[in-house]
C-alpha cells in the first residue's frame, strides 16, 4: 500500500530530489538558497552545519541542503551525500586566491561512491562585481572538462538579484532521471 501510494505520489510530480550546496565560506550558498524559498535576500551570516529548505519550483520538491564551508566544517560534508541527485557548487566569482581551494574540494567530493550518480552544477556566483572572473575562466580554473563520471554545467549568477539562478534549476530539471 505505502508503495502505491509512494507511486501515486510521484506520479502527481511530488518526488522529491535532494541536492546539496557545497562552496567555501562567503561563496553565497545562503544567500542563494533563501532567494529559491523566498525571491528576496536575507542578511546571512555564516552557516555553522547546515541549513535545510524545501523548494519547489515547477511542480519539482527539491529538499536543498546548504552545507557550512569553513574549513572545519568541510570534513563532514560526506556525511551528506547519502541519496544526494545533485550538487550545487557555489563558486565566489571574486575570489581568485581560492579558486585551486574550491578546484580541490570539488574533484575530492566527486570521488565519493555515494554521489556516483550525481549531476554537478556550479553557480559562478557574484557575477555583478566588475573585475570577477567569468564562467569561462573558473570553468578552466576548476578543471571541469576533465569530469567525466558526472554531467556537469556552470551557470552564472547573482545570488543578490537572483540572475541566472533559475537557468540553473531548469538545467537541473531537465536532468532528473526518473525513478
Ligand atoms: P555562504 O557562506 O556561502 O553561505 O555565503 P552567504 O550567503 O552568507 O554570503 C556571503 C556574503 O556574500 C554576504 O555578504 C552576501 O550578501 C554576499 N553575496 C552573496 N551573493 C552575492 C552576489 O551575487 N553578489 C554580491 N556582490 N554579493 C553576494
Amino acid at each position: 500500500m505505502g508503495l502505491i501510494l509512494a507511486k501515486l505520489w510521484n506520479l502527481f510530480g511530488n518526488e522529491e530530489h535532494k541536492i546539496c550546496m557545497v562552496g567555501l565560506d562567503n561563496a553565497g550558498k545562503t544567500t542563494i538558497l533563501y532567494q529559491f524559498l523566498m525571491n528576496e535576500v536575507v542578511h546571512t551570516s555564516p552557516t555553522i552545519g547546515s541549513n535545510v529548505e524545501e523548494v519547489v519550483w515547477n511542480n519539482i520538491h527539491f529538499i536543498m541542503w546548504d552545507l557550512g564551508g569553513q574549513e572545519s566544517l568541510r570534513t563532514s560534508w560526506n556525511t551528506y551525500y547519502s541519496n544526494t541527485e545533485f550538487i550545487i557548487m557555489v563558486v565566489d566569482s571574486t575570489d581568485r586566491e581560492r579558486i585551486s581551494l574550491n578546484k580541490e574540494e570539488l574533484h575530492k567530493m566527486l570521488e565519493s561512491d555515494e554521489l556516483n550518480k550525481a549531476a554537478v552544477l556550479v553557480f559562478a556566483n557574484k557575477q555583478d562585481v566588475s573585475g570577477c572572473m567569468s564562467a569561462t575562466e573558473i570553468s578552466r580554473q576548476l578543471n571541469l572538462q576533465n569530469i567525466r563520471k558526472h554531467k556537469w554545467q556552470i551557470q552564472s549568477c547573482c545570488g543578490l538579484t537572483g540572475e541566472g539562478l533559475y537557468q540553473g534549476l531548469e538545467w537541473i530539471a531537465s536532468n532528473i532521471k526518473s525513478r
